[in-house]
């Protein structure tokens, strides 16, 4: 007997992917097209949206997922969903901004449950559906000064799992992918603020701090995700629900 692990062929499905514009959302807007999918790019940045959607051959959904309003305008009509935009925000807990913190809970918590809850009832009706949760390393492990974004991928792998457990009879998986550092504008900022926070310099900020827990010694590339998210939607998945992948070079291995 002949085994064969097919690229998914995702011609007639349609996919959201959240900031889609840039970085990893991006990768994985292109991806998921490349693979056949009709791929809707959601973004706050409307030109970038504009230029990956034009790539994918798709359509840019301009769209601020902190406005529960503009996600009520987002399609419904998706086979495949992907929590991916997100935003840092580096402080000591004491000084850390309520508002920033809010913010960060919902664009990266409140958005996907809202996404969920419009787009699974099509998922069910065709009794096939993806959610794929752009988590972090930061959904299974804490670092100081990130306590908006811990506690948010934390939210995260706990509505990834509901999902799972609902979406199961309805042939719908959620899982989470769980990144270390990519090399993406969100990891390029950080390592200018973190540089900041520490008194250090960015290349000891890259080294010494965002991969000392990492054995792999590198920055992951957006493709490399996007490559993990896409055999998440693949035909040999369909058991696989309610996890969290670690791409994160064996940090959480420690
Ligand atoms: P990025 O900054 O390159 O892209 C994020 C995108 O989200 C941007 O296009 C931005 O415009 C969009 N966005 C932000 N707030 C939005 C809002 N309110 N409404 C609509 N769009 C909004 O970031 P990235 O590094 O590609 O990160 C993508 C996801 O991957 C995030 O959830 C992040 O937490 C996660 N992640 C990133 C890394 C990393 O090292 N880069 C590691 C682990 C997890």
């Amino acid at each position: 007997m002949t085994h064969t692990f097919p690229t998914p062929d995702l011609n007639g499905r349609t996919a959201l992917v959240t900031g889609g514009g840039s970085g990893i959302g991006r990768a994985c807007a292109l991806a998921l097209a490349e693979a056949g999918a009709f791929v809707h790019v959601v973004d706050r940045d409307a030109a970038s949206a504009e230029a990956v959607a034009e790539a994918a051959g798709g359509r840019a959904q301009p769209a601020d997922l902190a406005d529960p309003d503009a996600i009520g305008r987002l399609p419904a009509e998706a086979d495949i969903l992907v929590n991916n935009a997100g935003l840092q925000h580096v402080a000591p807990l004491t000084e850390f901004p309520p508002e920033r913190f809010e913010l960060i809970q919902k664009v990266m918590v409140t958005a996907p449950f809202l996404l969920m809850r419009r787009t699974l009832p099509h998922m069910y009706e065709r009794g096939w559906g993806r959610i794929v949760n752009v988590s972090s390393v930061h959904g299974l492990r804490a670092s100081a000064y990130k306590a908006a974004y811990v506690a948010a991928k934390h939210a995260l792998e706990g509505l990834s799992k509901v999902a799972a457990i609902e979406g199961a009879p309805h042939g719908v998986t959620s899982n989470c992918v769980n990144p270390g550092y990519v090399r993406t504008p969100l990891v390029e900022n950080q390592v200018r603020d973190q540089a900041a926070a520490h008194g250090i310099s960015e290349d000891d900020v890259l080294t010494d701090v965002m991969l000392a827990r990492s054995p792999v010694k590198r920055l992951l590339e957006a493709e490399e995700v996007a490559a993990a998210v896409l055999w998440l939607c693949g035909p040999h998945s369909g058991c696989l629900t309610g996890t969290s992948l670690p791409l994160d070079g064996g940090w959480t291995a420690g």
